[in-house]
């Protein structure tokens, strides 16, 4: 956290302030219509959330990943799609502060805080997500710029954004095949379009599309960092992030699922008594509780780490596997909690239901999280 930015506690109230009044009486309308919240995003861009983490010399907060993780928690008890419009695109945002040339850093940085360009991550392809290096999106270079060909899918903000951190090919024979691979900062233009939006489960008033480029021409000057072979490290390093930022909407969404339980358990009367009272209410509660704490701390943990510039893939890695998980458990047993109610959708439970698995997959599934963690448990364990 830079030392003049506002306080942490003033920021949180403004958040508060801000779903309760302009969020909260519309989520269940917006997203039930899958509508893009136009307003709400303009007033995000008004708050400096699209800077949130990008340092104050270029126009952002400069706020650290634990004050960014509180804001996500909070945005997400109340509609966790509203996260992941400001998401990917700060991840995109740290990629060029943390490997972009002097140049990139003061072209871009400035538009992203605004969000003049507005925008998030093109990684996966409809034959690829997890095995990244599989992709086959290439762009090749002529002069003094590349011409891309590939398709992208599942990419959020993809409709609405107008700019999105490209991972391709620069090379598509070379092995180790990562050493093929770069990230361009690419601006929506000729050659690169929208193919389709994308139905989904949960998730909804965010656009997650298919994306198509034919001949797109990049300039080479938007190479992050300016040198070919890289990508997928600087992908892989704005995945921390990411998976703070999972973790921290698995806290929100499991933290929502608790208010709604617990509130409904005092007021739900069966058998003479509030449903509060039966044991086995009591211990399911006692458990949604438990792990919406244990959650929290792994996200300020993993946040920590990353504000004191360590590698913190295994931290990231926990947290975002433990409140994932935390908020597909909990929205379930709200679920059962309120009965059939529960499974209305003039309750905001089903909601959760239905938003809660997408965490188990996006920045990486959970299996993989599971993988990284073990990797590092014997890389920092030798004997
Ligand atoms: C709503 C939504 C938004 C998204 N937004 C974006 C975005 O903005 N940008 C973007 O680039 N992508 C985005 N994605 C895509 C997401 O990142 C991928 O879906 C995810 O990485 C998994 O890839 P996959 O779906 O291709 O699954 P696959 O890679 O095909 O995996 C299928 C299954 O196999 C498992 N598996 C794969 N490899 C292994 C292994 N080695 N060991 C054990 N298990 C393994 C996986 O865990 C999974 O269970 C989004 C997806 C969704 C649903």
């Amino acid at each position: 956290m830079e030392n003049n930015q506002p306080e942490e506690s003033l920021i949180l109230e403004s958040i508060d302030r801000f779903l309760e009044r302009d969020v909260k009486p519309h989520v269940r309308e917006w997203e039930h219509d899958d509508i893009y919240p136009h307003e709400v995003v303009a007033q995000m861009k008004e708050m400096g959330l699209f800077g949130a983490i990008i340092p104050q010399e270029y126009g952002g907060l400069g706020l650290s990943a634990s004050t960014y993780a509180k804001i996500v928690e909070r945005i997400s008890v109340v509609w966790m799609s509203l996260t992941g419009i400001f998401n990917s695109h700060l991840i995109m945002s740290a990629a060029v502060q943390r490997f972009g040339t002097g140049e990139q850093k003061q072209r871009f940085l400035p538009r992203f805080a605004t969000g003049e360009l507005q925008g998030g991550l093109a990684l996966t392809e409809p034959d690829c997500g997890t095995d990244l290096q599989a992709i086959r999106t290439s762009a090749t270079r002529e002069g003094e710029e590349y011409t891309v060909n590939g398709t992208k899918t599942w990419i959020s903000n993809g409709i609405h954004g107008n700019c999105l951190a490209l991972l391709v090919k620069t090379n598509l024979s070379a092995e180790p095949r990562y050493k093929g691979m770069s990230l361009f900062i690419a601006e929506k233009g000729e050659g690169f379009s929208v193919s389709r939006k994308l139905e989904k489960l949960g998730y909804k008033g965010i656009d997650s599309a298919e994306l198509v480029f034919e001949n797109y021409k990049v300039p080479a000057s938007n190479l992050i960092g300016g040198e070919e072979g890289l990508g997928l490290n600087h992908t892989l390093a704005g995945l921390e992030l990411g998976r703070i930022n999972v973790a921290a909407r698995g806290v929100g969404v499991a933290r929502a699922s608790l208010n709604e339980a617990l509130a409904y358990a005092q007021v739900r009367q069966t058998f003479g008594k509030p449903i509060a009272q039966h044991q086995a209410i009591q211990i399911k509660l006692a458990d949604m509780a438990t792990r919406v704490e244990a959650a929290r701390l792994l996200v300020e943990s993993a946040a920590r780490a990353y504000d004191q510039g360590q590698r913190c893939d295994m931290e990231a890695g926990m947290a975002k596997l433990f409140a994932s998980e935390a908020a597909i458990s909990n929205s379930l047993e709200a679920m059962r909690i309120h009965g059939a109610y529960g499974y209305s959708k003039e309750f905001n439970v089903e909601r959760y239901y239905r938003d809660a698995p997408l965490l188990a997959i996006g920045e990486g599934t959970n299996e993989m999280q599971r993988i990284i963690i073990a990797k590092q448990l014997v890389e920092r364990n030798p004997i």
